[in-house]
């Protein structure tokens, strides 16, 4: 299948732009090219005939980035590691609510965060990135990147200015500075970090290496696509864990790299290389789930607003990390509103006596289910301390505030009083 024809493209209608959700259910496809089928079919082959021995050997120039002036604009597609129509239309739409010039789709989450990452860092030179991440993330890049000579300094989420330079400073003492990778809000604190404060110091003379700035990242899982817009505020690359809330019905994996068209081109080089693009059928699930993803995502987090405030009053519960809940005047308050649409539907508490205490309130769950994974349509809770961050040193855990009483709970979209009877029996067993 060819590219779509330019009115699957239309986005707007006599100059008033079409909203995202509106572009969800048409954008990029062209049902003529599909015997009229009103969904995109799943494109499940692994590779596309060519018209001629030229033909594939201009639709292999356009995979490699380098076409010749007289080339088709569109030459179509050569092989399902490196295009494929599901995917296109995935990574077409993926662009709209973030307002990207490009999205590259990835077979999960950690793909495209590793991708993207080595698409820019190297032997030699220094990530530096906030802390905490995601547990997948802090291993990737405490433990592995350095083994590829990848040197990698920490800034803590919360981070001022001052810390902020300082931490540039240090990380420039160890090489070229390639990427400031962050995570807002933090898994699974929902500390928050200063995007534009971010993007504004990687582009001070004293971050750059021969004039070259840093690539600012940013995983926005949490609150993306629908309550935090990382690109305007400065930030270069925008991750995704889609198997959260974009997918959100806790039945694929998959992840997303957003940006400029210039970066996308190289992580789109590496993912070819790396084998980390996703499935045709995954890729079709997600085009069913972005058509309602603002109401999915809406839905939960007023949800999550009735159990926080809850929680909040309850006496087994002592520190609810909620977003709203961040006290007035307060730097991560102020960071918040300017950044911010929503608190979100994921966050985490502690209750009173620890692990153990934890592990009784989740093994007496009946509507809520015990799992590790987020932004589904069920409400998911897990003890972090064990599951998502057993991998990072407990020292540091603890340091974090990734403490042995906390409990993550990520809401879904079920009737609220609900999820509040079943957390109130269950929290009657601390
Ligand atoms: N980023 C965040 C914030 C996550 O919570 C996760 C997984 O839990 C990931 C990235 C990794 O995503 P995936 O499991 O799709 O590889």
């Amino acid at each position: 299948m060819s590219k779509p024809s330019k009115s699957y493209r239309k986005r707007d209608i006599g100059g008033r732009p079409l909203s995202p959700e509106t572009l969800m259910l048409g954008y990029g496809y062209n049902p003529k090219q599909s015997e009229g089928a009103i969904k995109p079919p799943i494109f499940q082959t692994s590779t596309f005939a060519f018209e001629s021995a030229e033909h594939g050997e201009q639709s292999f120039r356009a995979a490699r980035g380098v076409p010749l002036a007289d080339d088709p604009l569109d030459p179509g597609l050569a092989y399902s590691r490196i295009n494929n129509p599901d995917v296109e239309i995935l990574e077409d739409r993926l662009t709209i609510y973030d307002g990207a010039e490009a999205a590259v789709a990835f077979s999960s989450g950690m793909g495209a965060i590793t991708t993207a990452i080595l698409a820019v860092a190297g032997a030699g030179s220094v990530v530096l990135h906030s802390s905490p991440l995601y547990g997948g993330t802090e291993s990737l890049i405490r433990n592995v990147l350095p083994r590829f000579g990848i040197k990698t300094v920490e800034f803590p989420a919360t981070a001022d200015e001052a810390t902020l330079a300082r931490a540039i400073v240090e990380a420039r003492t160890l090489g070229p500075l390639a990427v400031i990778y962050t995570e807002t809000p933090a898994n699974p604190t929902n500390e928050l970090v200063d995007l534009a404060l971010v993007a504004r110091l990687a582009r001070e003379p004293f971050a750059a290496a021969n004039g070259v700035a840093p690539v600012v990242m940013t995983d926005n899982t949490y609150l993306g696509p629908v309550a935090q817009f990382p690109i305007e505020h400065g930030v270069d690359v925008v991750l995704y864990s889609l198997t959260k809330y974009v997918g959100g019905h806790s039945d694929l994996v998959a992840g997303a790299a957003l940006g400029s068209a210039a970066h996308m081109a190289k992580v789109r080089g590496l993912r070819t290389l790396f084998g980390t693009n996703p499935d045709p059928h995954t890729c079709w699930l997600l085009l069913r789930s972005m058509e309602t993803v603002r109401l999915r995502m809406e839905a939960s987090f007023a949800n999550a607003r009735k159990l926080a405030v809850f929680l909040a009053a309850h006496p087994k519960v002592e520190v609810v990390r909620f977003l709203d809940f961040l006290p007035e005047g307060s730097a991560q308050r102020e960071i918040f509103e300017r950044q911010c649409l929503s608190a979100g539907s994921t966050f985490s508490f502690d209750v009173v006596g620890g692990k153990d205490a934890a592990f009784r309130v989740l093994n007496r769950l009946q509507v809520a289910k015990l799992a590790v994974s987020l932004g589904g349509t069920e409400t998911l809770m897990c003890h972090p301390a064990s599951t998502t961050h057993s991998g990072v040193d407990p020292a540091l855990r603890a340091r974090l505030g990734v403490t042995e009483g906390l409990i993550r709970i990520s809401v879904g979209i079920e009737n609220a009083d609900d999820l509040i009877a079943d957390l109130s029996q269950a929290l009657e067993a601390v």
